[in-house]
């Protein structure tokens, strides 16, 4: 989550009521001023430091150079970031249902924490918490938290498979909620739709254009015309999120065939 001078902290602080089946940094956002408080300690000693991250303590080495890995395929799949302010990664225990977060503070990235160990987190939560930090530096702003999370959900690709399952069981359950809900909504849901929906139309979306188109419409979401209905018609040919949503919904219910799915660009 980064929508840190969007959204009050209050929204974050009602999460920690539900259990989520995929708990993410929402419900932590309250004890970010005591974890940081450690972060920034400048008497601590970071034994791992690049152009990207600082990472201190047990195994610094080997998750500093993860990190950097993860955001170098970021770069890789979606260009670089205009600025970048290097910030800790911090692995510790606790976290209750919480896997990890990103806090922001001004313009800038405080830290990431994971609550998991290393090789959990690997491919799934460090990946997913570094790709709200790499878009918060990309789009050098805010943006919707159902694209967010669904960007990040993307993200995580030994969850992929998994997750392309859990969203095609939620749809013939009927679960889906109208993706103009989620959209905007800027708040978690006490059902996850908006990681599980946010992360399925974010992968048509890749599927349809490729990973710097999709970041393309972002930057145009966020800094250009900033109107989701000018960005969909622009780059996807969409009037609106209905439109979106119907063809979405044929995607999910052809069993989300990327392969088959129409190329934008051709
Ligand atoms: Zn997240």
């Amino acid at each position: 989550m980064k929508n840190a001078s969007l959204l009050a902290g209050a929204i974050f602080a009602t999460l920690a009521t539900f259990e989520p089946v995929r708990a993410d940094e929402g419900a932590r956002w309250a004890a970010c001023d005591a974890a940081s408080a450690v972060a920034n300690d400048e008497t601590k000693t970071e034994s791992y430091v690049s152009q990207w991250v600082k990472v201190s303590g047990a195994n610094a080495d080997k998750i500093g150079a993860e990190c950097d890995a993860i955001i170098e395929r970021l770069v890789e799949r979606y260009g670089a970031p205009r600025t970048w302010t290097r910030f800790p990664v911090i692995f510790t225990g606790g976290g209750g249902s919480v896997a990890g977060y990103t806090s922001y503070a001004g313009g800038f990235v405080r830290e990431v924490v994971v609550y998991q160990s290393f090789d959990v987190a690997r491919g799934g939560t460090l990946d997913h918490e570094l790709t709200h930090a790499f878009f918060f530096y990309w789009l050098d702003a805010n943006f919707d938290l159902f694209l967010n999370e669904g960007a990040a959900q993307n993200s995580e690709y030994r969850r992929r498979e998994a997750l392309r399952r859990t969203v095609y069981s939620r749809y013939r359950n009927g679960d889906f909620v109208p993706i103009d809900k989620l959209y905007g909504r800027n708040s978690y849901d006490g059902s996850l739709l908006i990681y599980h929906q946010g992360f399925s139309v974010v992968d048509f979306l890749i599927a349809r254009g490729g990973s710097k188109w999709f970041a393309a419409f972002l930057d145009d979401l966020t800094r250009g015309t900033r109107d989701i209905n000018k960005a969909l018609k622009g780059f996807y040919g969409y009037a609106d999120l209905k439109e979106l949503e119907a063809d979405w919904l044929d995607y999910v219910e052809g069993g989300q065939d990327r392969a088959a799915t129409r190329n934008v660009l051709e």
